[in-house]
Parts: structure tokens; sequence; C-alpha cells
């Protein structure tokens, strides 16, 4: 049995916690965010119903052994008394009674995913006493019957349907259509039809003894760590199963007790757009869970200024204090009791991702936190959802609105819709549909259906509704309360005027504009360019990662964090690369080029050449194409270096597929055409000539170069004459030349003079003086390992991780991701794709030997990389950590690596490169 020690805390007992936990990271950790919250409030005297928090540790006990830890039972009935004091009211006792919540509360949020519990104290007696003292029994008898439902439903996990049945036909009996019509007498036999349900499914009564009642929902609060919405949660959050979640005992506060009581939840700044307005929502005389569930119509909180006037301004004081306290945009729930403003939570509010951006960079601007807290608080992932799809502008322009409802979460999701979670997830998961879920509203377990969906709609509910909230959390476009759409659950159908979607039809939602359209819209990227705040703060992130004391070198020299590169082919590609903010081009695959519709029957006539002098005269009409597209690289990246890699893959993947040539030879000469039959039979013998049992390992790269030297010294000449024609023009040319695959420094000492010679030769031509480089890709593993002779020629090293995963690893790279590496994965055999995210165990490692022993040869040596990975946060970290000079990725990915790019470089500032050891 556990060793007896402190398991419960009262709110002002914060300081106590913080000397046991070491640290406010060490508070929430064992309070739970919402009873750290509490207690720090308690602190910063704002006004909090008296209260104590049972610790996660209590919790994990509970976990362990299935009952409560050594003296925590007597440690909250310690604290009880404490509280009632406080309170000036007693637990149980029906002249002056004491009522209580139950809230669960983690370390991390995890909105609805766990039970609370509220009016917990109310027995038949203590109804009685609760009525003379407030000479309110609508109140009392409303408040009965939800702590009947609720320790039924969430307590003993009984059926919703149990309660709302009744509620339904007692409504329906008396011609009502809102619970607000519902007198006290009404609610009175609510209560006798709720004991009674209860007591023919629980099969005993009600529990009568307050303490039994209290006992119960505390253990139900800790089992609700471990029930499957909970595990579902944090396994899509990432979550830790070991946290636990602490138990909230806090003194009821009502704000159904009259038109002069209500109940609200209100975010600092606007959590969709970011804008700095209290954005909130309000009912007068209603519970908690009324204005969240987005039952009830609610009202603004500008409006409470109306009503309220005394009670806004307290509000907007606390809340504006609390912001400043926590340094972020506080999401915060209030109750007003009879025109007391309590405030019962506050915690950093979910945001989308736009939000995020705007908010720190507002934040930082208006001195609250600094530059790097501001670009250290948005994700890579954050910059990757804004830079989601959008629909197209012209497109919606003649697209029909099929309804609109409020804009909760941006973008823009096309799929099926479908009318409940497990049918969405099912439909997306299996079927691999794009899927958008619809419903009325959303609960607590309709999250997988949620996540697993491009979208959500629903027809009620607003902005801060379960749907909302979950919804911008997981970055999933969704509108919520489109209320004209009727929606028929039993049919399957949606309706709005006599308009009709059914079940797995294609509809298009806006979470942006709030508009829904029936079909398929087309979407397209949007344009950074517009997006001022994200630019600011990538702003902010090179000017960190450029900082020139970021790393020390392994010699004791300072050098800065990582340059963002882009791989680009063409001048467009280039020229988005340099508007997202590459500083240079890690990668242009020139093979690319070689494609082109006029280019491919040259290159193919080439390639068959029987002489050297026959392929030079096909090169020679290349020439002057390729020079061109290097032209427009060089223009594109006026000052910046492009690194443009000689021809790589083998030779048989520009010729005519194999098969395809072979049937319409076979079908040829059973028509009897003669006619080009000879032509098409010799080109299947030159193509049968080049087929190789592992063209991945084959006649590609610098060996490839080597076997045919024309082509590389034709694309050499083509490189130089158009850096020397654009240096003509003005602009600076920073050429480097690379190498594929190589495996042996031999490769290069037979190939790079001739190329030098030629570059010397064109530039002396020219009478042009421009700084190049020639270098090669470090892309298989024994370059790796020989990187220190390779140095002795290679003035840089671009790591081509995607072949230097295929090679180190041996699974092929256009395989293995369809057979087995999603079984691997699965079974935890990989942590990770190794083709998405650097295996720094394996590939890492060979990366850091070879920068080490690359650098002790060639102490300046330039280093990046232009695999996939170079566009992946986890990987970007690697390069920071081992000393590469930049990382190259696709142009769209460069905002993403900028950030990475800073957060490395904030997270390890000042220290020394890995070194291999
Ligand atoms: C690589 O291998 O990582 C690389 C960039 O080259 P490619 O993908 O063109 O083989
Ligand atoms: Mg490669």
């Amino acid at each position: 049995m556990a060793k007896s020690k402190k398991w419960v805390y009262l709110f002002e007992e914060v300081a106590e916690v913080e000397k046991y936990a070491g640290s406010w990271d060490g508070v929430r950790g064992l309070l739970g965010g919402k009873g750290s919250g509490l207690a720090d409030m308690t602190r910063a005297g704002v006004p909090v119903p008296p209260g104590f928090t049972i610790t996660t540790e209590a919790c994990n006990e509970f976990r362990k052994t299935g009952k409560f830890p050594l003296d925590m039972w007597d440690q909250v009935l310690a604290a009880l008394k404490v509280v009632e004091q406080q309170a000036g009211k007693k637990f149980g006792d029906p002249s002056n009674p004491l009522l209580v919540s139950c809230r669960s509360g983690a370390k991390f949020s995890m909105p609805g995913m766990m039970n609370t519990i509220l009016n917990i104290g109310l027995n038949d007696e203590v109804a009685e006493g609760m009525i003379n003292l407030t000479g309110n029994p609508r109140f009392v008898y409303d408040s009965y019957r939800r702590l009947v439902e609720m320790f039924g439903t969430t307590v003993f996990n009984f059926d919703d349907e149990l309660f709302e049945h009744p509620l339904d036909e007692y409504k329906a009996g008396k011609g009502y259509k809102l619970d607000i019509e519902m007198t006290a007498e009404d609610w009175k036999a609510l209560v006798a039809a709720f004991k009674v349900a209860f007591k023919k499914q629980a099969g005993f009564d009600f529990p009568q003894d307050v303490f039994k009642q209290l006992e119960l929902a505390t253990k139900a609060v800790f089992e609700s760590w471990m029930g499957k919405r909970a595990i579902d949660y944090r396994k899509a959050t990432g979550i830790s199963d070991d946290l636990g979640t602490a138990v909230n005992i806090v003194t009821m506060v009502f704000g159904n007790m009259g038109d002069d009581s209500g109940t609200g939840v209100a975010f600092t700044r606007n959590p969709s757009t970011g804008d700095k307005k209290m954005m909130g929502e309000y009912l007068l005389n209603a519970q908690g869970e009324d204005v969240v569930a987005g039952i009830r119509n609610t009202d603004q909180i500008e409006n409470l200024n109306k009503t309220m006037p005394a009670v806004y301004h307290q509000f907007m004081d606390i809340t504006g204090k609390l912001e400043k306290h926590y340094k972020d945009m506080q999401d915060v729930e209030f109750t007003i009791e009879r025109g007391k403003l309590w405030m019962l939570q506050t915690r950093n509010g979910k945001r989308t991702a736009k939000s995020t951006i705007k908010i720190a960079v507002d934040m930082s601007n208006e001195g609250l936190i600094g530059r790097e807290e501001a670009v250290l608080r948005v994700t890579p992932e954050v910059v990757d959802a804004l830079l989601h799809p959008q629909f197209d502008e012209n497109a919606k322009k003649t697209a029909v609105v099929y309804a609109k409802g409020v804009n909760a979460s941006p973008g823009a999701a096309v799929g099926q819709a479908y009318f409940d979670a497990d049918t969405a997830e099912k439909m997306a998961k299996e079927n691999k549909q794009q899927t958008i879920m619809v419903r009325p509203f959303t609960k607590p377990d309709d999250v997988h259906g949620m996540i697993a969906s491009q979208g959500v709609l629903t027809s009620e509910g607003g902005a801060t509704s379960h749907a909302a909230v979950v919804a911008r959390q997981f970055g999933i476009p969704c509108i919520v309360g489109a209320s004209m759409i009727k929606i028929d659950l039993e049919n399957r159908i949606m309706e709005v005027d006599g308009k009709v979607v059914r079940e797995g039809e294609w509809i298009s939602v806006d979470g942006t504009t709030g508009q829904v359209y029936v079909g398929k819209l087309p979407t397209s990227a949007p344009s950074l360019e517009e997006q001022t705040d994200l630019l600011t703060l990538l702003g902010w992130a090179d000017d960190i990662a450029a900082r020139k004391d970021i790393r020390i070198l392994p010699d004791g020299r300072k050098a800065p964090g990582l340059q963002v590169w882009a791989n680009a082919d063409y001048p467009k590609d280039a020229r988005r690369a340099r508007s997202y903010g590459a500083k240079g081009i890690g990668l242009c695959r020139t093979e690319h080029m070689f494609f082109e519709t006029e280019r491919l029957p040259i290159v193919q006539k080439m390639i068959l050449a029987e002489t050297s002098a026959e392929r030079t005269g096909y090169l020679n009409q290349l020439l002057p194409t390729q020079r061109k597209d290097f032209d427009g690289l060089f223009e594109a990246m006026d000052g910046y270096p492009v690194i443009i890699r000689l021809i790589d893959p083998p030779l048989h993947e520009f010729m005519p597929d194999e098969e395809k040539l072979f049937e319409e030879v076979v079908t040829m000469r059973v028509k009897g055409q003669t006619e080009g039959l000879k032509e098409k039979e010799d080109l299947l013998a030159s193509i049968k000539a080049l087929h190789e049992s592992n063209p991945m390992m084959g006649l590609r790269g610098v060996r490839l170069s080597i076997a045919m030297p024309e082509i590389v010294e034709m694309q050499v000449r083509a490189i130089f004459e158009a850096a020397a024609d654009c240096t003509k023009r003005g602009i600076v040319v920073r050429p480097e030349v690379m190498i594929p695959l190589t495996g042996t420094v031999k490769e290069l000492e037979w190939i790079q003079p001739r190329l030098i010679r030629i570059a010397k030769t064109v530039t002396e031509e020219k009478k042009v003086d421009l700084p190049y480089k020639f270098g090669t890709m470090i892309e298989i593993p024994r370059a790796a390992v020989t990187a220190g002779e390779i140095a002795t020629l290679a003035e840089f090293f671009s790591f081509g991780t995607n072949d230097l995963t295929q090679m180190t690893y041996g699974y092929s790279r256009d395989d293995a991701e369809r057979n087995f590496l999603v079984t691997y994965v699965a079974a935890g055999i990989l942590p990770r794709n190794p083709f998405q995210t650097l295996d720094r165990e394996g590939v890492g490692k060979l990366m850091q030997m070879a920068i080490n022993d690359g650098r002790k040869t060639r102490p300046d040596l330039e280093v990046g990389i232009c695999g996939e990975h170079g566009g992946d946060p986890d990987s970007i970290e690697w390069c920071h950590m081992i000393g590469n000079n930049y990382v190259s990725c696709s142009p769209f990915r460069v905002p993403i690596a900028r950030l990475a790019a800073a957060h490395a470089a904030l997270k390890y500032s000042g220290q020394k490169i890995a070194e291999d050891k």
C-alpha cells in the first residue's frame, strides 16, 4: 500500500504545492490545468468559489490499486470542512447546504473527454431546505434532476436516453418546446421520474447520503481517465496515459437562480481570427453546460454590458488581468450568482492556425512576450495548416451557397456527407473516402468521426460549442449552427428549402466563411504574400537562426544556425521558393528538363547514338535549351547560390515503356504492318539492352557520367555559358555543380577535373570571373564512410537522404512504402517512416560521420541536405545539431523549415555541434 502523503490541496495552498512540485509545470502536472488555474486565480485575488484539488498522484494510485490511497479520503473530508467555513455553508445540512461540483482536470486540456458531476450534496431533505432558503423551487428541482441525470450517465454510464426520453415525453405532453418553459412543479415531477428511471436501471435508489455521492463521483472522475473517449483523445493528441487526472471539488455557484444570474464562456481574443477583441457567449438563468452544448441560443458577451454593466466591467477587468498574468489568450468560464461574478476556470485557449500566429505576433508587439517566445509558440504544423488549400475564389463566385453557418474553424473541406461519427470514420478508414461529418451538434464521443473527416458541419451550436472547439484544435475546417439545415438522422438526409442532400453525396464546406456548397468545389493554395503576420513571424525566425553565435564548431569557432534553401527545377519554382524565403537552390534535378515533350525525342536519340560524335550532335541540339533553363534559374535566384545536379536517373527512364512497345510490335507483326516496324523493333532491342535488374543501383548518377561523359559535359557547358551571360547582364550568379551518387573518390577524380576544365574554358572564352563550386551528393553509405577522402575534391556535400535511407536500410524507396513499411511502423519495428523522418541512429549517424570527416579535410566544407527530410521539422533539428549549413526542401515547405530551423536554434542555442564519437 502506498505510504501516506498529501493527496489534497486547498486552492489557497498553491505555494505549498509549488514547493513540493518544484516548478509551475510540476504544479500543473500535480493539480492538472484546471486545478492549478483555480489555485493560481485564488492567489491572484480573482473571485473563485472555494474548493480543493485531489492530485493526479492520487489518480495514478487509484489506477494501480482500484482504491483511494491511504488517508486520501480523510484529507478530502478535512479540506471539505475548510471549504464549509469559507463558504459559510455545510455539506448535507438542509438548513444551510453546501453543494459542490466534482470536476476532472488533467495537465493538458482534454475538453469534454472526462467526467464532471455538478450539484453534489443534493438529496430529498437538502432540496426541501434549499427551497425554504431560496424561495425558488424551480431552481432547486432543476438542479436536483440534473444531479440524478449526471449521476446516472457519468457515474454509472447509463445511456443518455434513460433520462432524455422521460423529459421529451413530459415536454411533449405539456406542449413545451424549450426547457425554460418547465415550471417548478414540472421539474419536481421530473425528479421523481428520473429517480424511478435510475432505480430501474441501477437496481438501487439514487444515493441520499451526500458523502457517498461525493465518493462515487470522485471515483468516476478517476475512472474516466481510462475511459475510451479519453484514451482515443490522448492517442490522437499524443498525451501520455501516465499523467492521470486531478479531481477538483469546488463550491457550486448557480447561474440558474433567476434573471440576475447567468453563466458563460469567453475567449479574451477571437480564437478564429486572433483579433484583439473579447469573444464570448452567455445565458441568463442557466447552468454551464447549457452554453457549451449549444442547445439554447446564447447572447454575445457585449450584451452583458447592457444587462449587468457592473458585472461586465468587473469581468473585463479580471480577464484583462488574467491575460497579462498568463501572457496568453485565455478561455474562461464564469457564473453570475445573484449579481455576483465567479470565475470558474481559465486556461490558454485553443485556437486556429491563423489566430495562433496573429496572437503570437500581436502579443510580442504589445510587449507581453518576446520575439523568441512568439516564434516558439508557433509550431511548424500550424504554418503547414495555414498554407492549406482554400476554395478557389472564381469557383466560389459561380457556386450556389446551400447553407450558411458560423465559421468555426477555417479551411476548405470537400467530402461525402455522413450523418454520424461511426459511419464517417468507417467510410474514411475502410473505404478511403473523403468525408464530411454532418450532425445537429457533436458530443465528446463523436470526436473519432471528426478526426477521420475532412470537415465538420453542424446545424446547431455557436463558436464555442463542442464541435467548434474540437475542430479548431485539430485544424479541421468546421461550420456550426447552420440552422437552416434540417437534418433527418432517421432517413439519412439533410434539407434546406426542399433541396435534399442524401448521405454519401459530395459537399464542400468553407470553414473560413461559414458557407456550405453541394458538390465538389476546386481548391487552391493560399498565397504567403497576403499573410502578413506569418511573414513577420518568419522574419523573426530567420533573425534567430542567423545569429552568429548559435552554434559552436568543433574547433571552437562560432557559427549561425541553419539556412533554408529549396529544391526547384524551373524558374517559376525558384521564384516561388524565393518569395517563400529560400536563401538558395539546394537541388535542381536537371533530368526533369529532359522530359519536356519537344526535348524527349532528341534525348532518346542521344541515348541510342552509336558513336560519341553522333551523341554530341544531339547534345548540341539540347545545349541551347539547357542554357536557357539555367539562365532562368540564375536570374530568379540573383545573388543566391544555385546547386545544379548533373543527370542522375538510369537511362531507361527516358525511353518508351518496354511492355507497351512490345505489344505494338506484336500487333504490327500480327496485322502484317511493315511500315515503321523495323524502327520499332530496333528501339525495342535497344531498350532491352538498357534493362537492368536493379536500376536504382545500376547505371545512374556519376556512373552514367563516366559511361557517357558527353551528357554532363554538355550540361556543365550550359551551366557556365548561362552563368557568364547572366553575369554580363549584372546578375550575381553563384553556381554549384553537384555530382550525384558518388561512392568512391576515384569517381570524382575521373570526372571532376574534366568538368572543371569546361568551366574554366567557358569563363575564359566569355571573359567573366565568377565564383563557383564543384561538389557531390552523399547518398551512398560508402560515400559517408569515406567522406574525408571525398572532401579532398568535393567543395560541398549535400545529403541525398532519399537514397541514403534506401541504401542504408536496403529498402527500395519506390516499393517499401506500399509494402511492409506500414506494418513495420504499426508493429513498432520502426518508430516512424524513415523516408519521412530521418533515422538519427543509422542514417543520421552516417551523416554526422561524413560531416566530421569531411570538415577534417576541408574545414569550411559547405554541407546541406536535399532529400525529402529537408522539410521535416524533426529531421531539420538533427541537421542543426550535426552542423549542416542549410536544409533544402520543396518551395511549399520553406516556411515550415524556416520556423523549424529557428526552433532548433533556440533549443540548442550556443551549444557545440554534436560530434560523432
Ligand atoms: C536523394 O536521394 O535524397 C535525392 C535528393 O535525390 P533523388 O531523390 O533525386 O534521388
Ligand atoms: Mg538521390
